[in-house]
């Protein structure tokens, strides 16, 4: 019989009745260290304070309008954006999918006014995860999400992260931009290069295509950085975000360059609840804290620290862990054993923390975690690797 909840999830017994910082509590009372955050939702931590006085505020003034009348609130987290990014314009939307859907239409539309209609294709690459929706899948090519859905959306063509040729190859009279996530989340928390996101930029631009970033999972404060492409110096002509900036209520938002934004009229696109007053107050509180003087210092100062201590990790279960990667709090234990197991093993030492691509797991703590969980964590790292070793030698017997 199938269950109340459609079961496209895996059916965890695991579940939580509050959060407080960096744990999760069971309603047993059960403590979990959460190095996962919602994947990289929770960039605050759970309840925090500011975040929870925002939205407490907010819902005791108004929920909802619609986007026909002025939000106030939308209008000023768009010129803080604004003010902070490459961006003249922004979409808002309600999570990573809608902002990469809006980021689609945008690129097709900006040829499209500037007279090339028949240029809708956009370059993607292997590995990629953008979201859920039809044009999700189709962008991010994965086989085990296409599969069983009908033909894909046409208007993708996918190359290997680095292959120069296939890239030039890929690029054609219908093209109308390239979409990247300048690092990889879900494929296993891959890094691309500066010089690769340069090459892009200068693609796009000698071309006159749209350069797009995915930044729903890197973005907002993850590596250090507001935005993880910044530290490249290389400026995209559209981003989507989401995650990070509702820490935890659901916000996204397609920033845009006016060029780029140019055919976006009145009419041409739309979201019933996308940036409504309750999700605004809380991007707004979100940003005040990110963008606060030393926030993203001490982000860097504690990614300096967990990478350490990961790298020591390494060094002591070299049969377990291969590799250390990722940059900020964006970090990937590519492992020697299944991924799944050491994120089994973790979870039985209270520690939370995801799978992706290339045999990785994934950490992705809350921003404002310190040294105090920094240790817990990497104690029951230690402690679940201890476990993994104990099986394979029990295995062997
Ligand atoms: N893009 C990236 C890079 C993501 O990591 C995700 C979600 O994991 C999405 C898009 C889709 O976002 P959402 O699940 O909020 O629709």
């Amino acid at each position: 019989m199938i269950s109340p909840v459609l079961p496209t999830y895996s059916n965890n017994p695991l579940g939580f009745e509050r959060g407080e910082g960096a744990w999760l509590i069971t309603a047993e009372g059960e403590r979990y260290l959460d190095f996962m955050a919602g994947i990289a939702v929770n960039a605050l931590g759970h309840c925090h304070p500011h975040l929870v006085e925002a939205l407490k505020a907010q819902s005791e003034k108004l929920w909802h309008t619609s986007n026909v009348f002025r939000i106030e609130g939308q209008v000023r987290l768009a010129e803080r954006l604004v003010a902070a990014t490459f961006a003249d314009t922004v979409f808002f939307t309600n999570s990573g999918t809608e902002a990469i859907e809006c980021a689609i239409k945008m690129a097709r539309r900006a040829q499209a006014v500037r007279g090339r209609p028949e240029r809708y294709r956009l370059v993607t690459f292997e590995g990629a995860f953008h979201g859920r929706s039809l044009a999700a899948i189709a962008a991010g090519g994965q086989e085990k999400y296409l599969e069983g859905f009908g033909p894909p959306m046409a208007g993708f063509d996918q190359v290997p992260l680095g292959d120069e040729a296939a890239l030039s190859a890929a690029l054609g009279p219908e093209t109308a931009g390239i979409l990247v996530e300048p690092i990889q989340g879900e494929g296993g928390v891959r890094v691309v290069p500066d010089a690769l996101l340069q090459h892009l930029r200068d693609l796009c631009t000698h071309h006159d295509l749209l350069l797009v970033f995915d930044e729903v999972q890197c973005g907002v404060g993850r590596t250090g950085r507001l935005f993880a492409h910044e530290v490249s110096g290389v400026t995209p002509d559209i981003m989507a975000i989401a995650k990070g900036i509702g820490g935890g209520f659901p916000l996204g938002a397609c920033l845009a360059t006016e060029a780029a934004g140019a055919g976006m009229t009145k009419g041409t696109h739309g979201s019933t609840f996308g940036g409504n007053p309750l999700a605004v107050a809380v991007g707004h509180a979100v940003l005040d804290v990110v963008m606060e003087h030393g926030f993203l210092d001490r982000v860097n100062a504690t990614a300096g620290q967990l990478r350490q201590s990961l790298l020591g990790l390494k060094d002591r279960y070299p049969t377990i862990i291969d590799e250390v990667r990722g940059t900020g709090l964006m970090l990937g234990l590519k492992t020697r054993v299944e991924n799944i197991a050491l994120v089994e093993a973790a979870r039985q030492e209270h520690l939370l923390a995801v799978g992706a691509g290339e045999n990785v797991v994934r950490l992705l703590p809350p921003l404002t975690i310190g040294e105090a969980e920094i240790g817990a964590a990497i104690g029951s790292l230690e402690r679940a690797c201890e476990r993994l070793l104990a099986a394979e030698g029990r295995a062997a017997q």
